[in-house]
């Protein structure tokens, strides 16, 4: 085996999503201790508040308490190499989720047992389908008195319209919750609840019937979990690792994050069952990631994280070969080399310089306004990566320049946001009005605060009246230019140049794609 088929043996990359407060920050840092990649809870900060890049628009997270950035920890567990995307839960900043989505091979979804199944799982969940992600269900917070095991997931298999499979199981709830029988290795781990460190106390039942049971749980908790694993063995099939890796079937694990329950027992199992790193498509070709050439794309840009250096970071997950550092490689979309000197990878707290990197690694590059989201890197010329689209905003205003001696600044901020994947901006062809569409009113707040305090552009924005921005597209190009010019007030360009069809209404816009059959409207970019 070649030292690349080895290294990407050993990759595992995945994405952690919940809606806000299920808990994937308290799992993700327990994760990362039985990585030993920290050594106490409390020292991942969550990505709501973060001091060491404290600029100001970190300041409004904040306040807030919600998580605009996505980030990025790489550690190690059994000679794995596992690198962990985090995403914001909060629905304002759903596209962040969806573009990191497309950067990993597989997702750890996290559920409140006493909430259950709600909005953005649901949300999150039909990205997943799209792709047929495999996805894993951790089920979080059992030292509460939450909803019935057996109801929970009834309503995962109802509401994310996906099978599943329990791997593991509850002794007892709320305040009698002892741990998680192990359905997949039959085996049971006792832990002494802890918050801060992992108990290394703990007994191990390999027999259900073993007496031994009824010592730690007590005779009704002992004799449920039999009836229970009894049950579930008889009414769930076995499961099947090809299903979940079709994005078929969801395996589910029990447990409480904060108390280190039912976290090993995922993580043993993940490292068994999740996908190496998998391919990708351009538009040209099948990219596998054992191909030699190196190749890559840019799901996320960071800029201006520290407000003294006004340096960018890319984001780049790497589909194929090696990445090595100093090397230059071609940017797609330009058509031109550039040579990245400056590669960092993501640990479980840091970054660090590296040299190299291999499918399935993120690697972070420094940039001074070269690259966008969706950008392919690669060694020859492959075409574009495919499946980052754009989704079509549905909050829509106009940006009113407040200061005139400041346009550049404004045009600037605005364009480098939008690179970042902030919003979407959308120039009418008439007038020239900017228009800024967002899935959620909290980026109009970001943007306002990031132009001022980092571009010292100040700018307000008024409400359009508008339904949906729709890309256009149409085989004969004669009936697009027809149908651009007797629309004329209602075209835009996004910022790639490509046509916008701008809907004030759902049921005008309903009339003008009947009245238009040869004009195709699309609700990504990508079509
Ligand atoms: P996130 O918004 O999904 O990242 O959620 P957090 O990890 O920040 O957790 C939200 C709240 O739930 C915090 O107050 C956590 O301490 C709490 N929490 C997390 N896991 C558990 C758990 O297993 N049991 C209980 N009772 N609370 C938990």
């Amino acid at each position: 085996m070649s030292t690349i088929e080895q290294e990407i043996k050993k990759r595992r990359t995945f994405g952690i999503i919940a809606h806000p407060d299920a808990g994937k920050t308290t799992l993700t840092e327990k994760l990362l201790l039985f990585g030993g990649a920290i050594s106490t809870a409390g020292a991942v900060k969550s990505n709501k508040i973060d001091t060491a890049t404290k600029s100001d628009w970190m300041e409004i997270e904040k306040q807030r308490g919600i998580s605009v950035a996505t980030s990025v920890m790489g550690f190690e567990y059994q000679g794995m190499k596992i690198n962990l995307l985090d995403t914001p839960g909060h629905q304002d900043f759903a596209e962040d989720t969806y573009r990191t989505l497309t950067a990993v091979d597989s997702v750890v979804m996290v559920i409140d047992c006493v909430k259950g199944v709600e909005q953005q799982t649901e949300k999150l969940m039909e990205v997943c389908r799209m792709r047929n992600t495999p996805v894993i269900c951790f089920i979080n917070k059992l030292d509460r008195e939450g909803r019935d095991p057996y109801d929970l997931l009834d309503e995962i298999e109802d509401k994310l319209a996906i099978n599943v499979r329990p791997l593991t199981w509850p002794i007892g709830m709320g305040k009698t919750f002892k741990g998680v029988y192990n359905l997949f290795s039959k085996n049971l781990l006792l832990f002494k609840p802890s918050k801060q460190q992992l108990s290394a106390e703990g007994v191990e039942v390999k027999d259900l019937s073993d007496s031994i049971l009824e010592e730690y749980t007590g005779d009704t908790l002992a004799n449920q979990l039999r009836e229970d694993v009894e049950l579930i063995e008889g009414v769930y099939p076995e499961f099947d690792k090809t299903e979940y890796l079709n994005g078929q079937v969801a395996p589910v694990f029990f447990g409480s994050a904060v108390n280190s329950f039912g976290v090993k027992e995922m993580l043993d199992t993940f490292i068994n069952i999740a996908p190496e790193p998998k391919g990708r498509e351009t538009e040209e070709q099948a990219v596998e990631p054992t191909d030699k050439d190196f190749s890559g794309f840019v799901f996320k840009i960071h800029a201006n994280m520290d407000p003294k250096h006004r340096n960018r970071i890319a984001f780049v997950r790497i589909c194929s070969g090696k990445f090595e550092r100093g090397n230059s490689y071609l940017n797609v979309r330009h058509e031109k080399k550039f040579r990245f000197s400056n590669a960092t990878a993501f640990m479980a707290q840091d970054k660090e310089t590296i040299d190299e990197a291999f499918p399935g690694d993120i690697v972070g590059l420094y940039d001074t306004g070269n690259l966008k989201i969706g950008d392919t890197l690669s060694q020859n010329n492959i075409g574009l990566f495919k499946g980052i689209p754009s989704f079509s905003p549905e909050i829509f205003r106009e940006v009113i320049n407040k200061d005139a001696m400041k346009t550049k600044q404004l045009d600037k901020g605005l364009n480098q946001l939008m690179d970042e994947g902030v919003a979407q901006l959308f120039t009418f062809e008439m007038g020239a009005r900017k228009v800024v569409g967002v899935v959620g009113n909290l980026q109009f707040e970001v943007i306002q605060h990031r132009l001022k305090n980092e571009y010292g552009a100040s700018c307000t924005f008024s409400p359009m009246n508008l339904y949906k921005a729709c890309w256009i597209s149409s085989k004969d190009k004669k009936k697009l230019d027809e149908f651009v010019k007797s629309k004329y007030r209602h075209i835009a360009k996004d910022k790639d140049g490509k046509l916008v069809f701008m809907a004030e209404t759902k049921a005008w816009l309903q009339m003008v794609q009947d009245n238009f059959p040869d004009i195709e409207f699309h609700f990504t970019s990508e079509y």
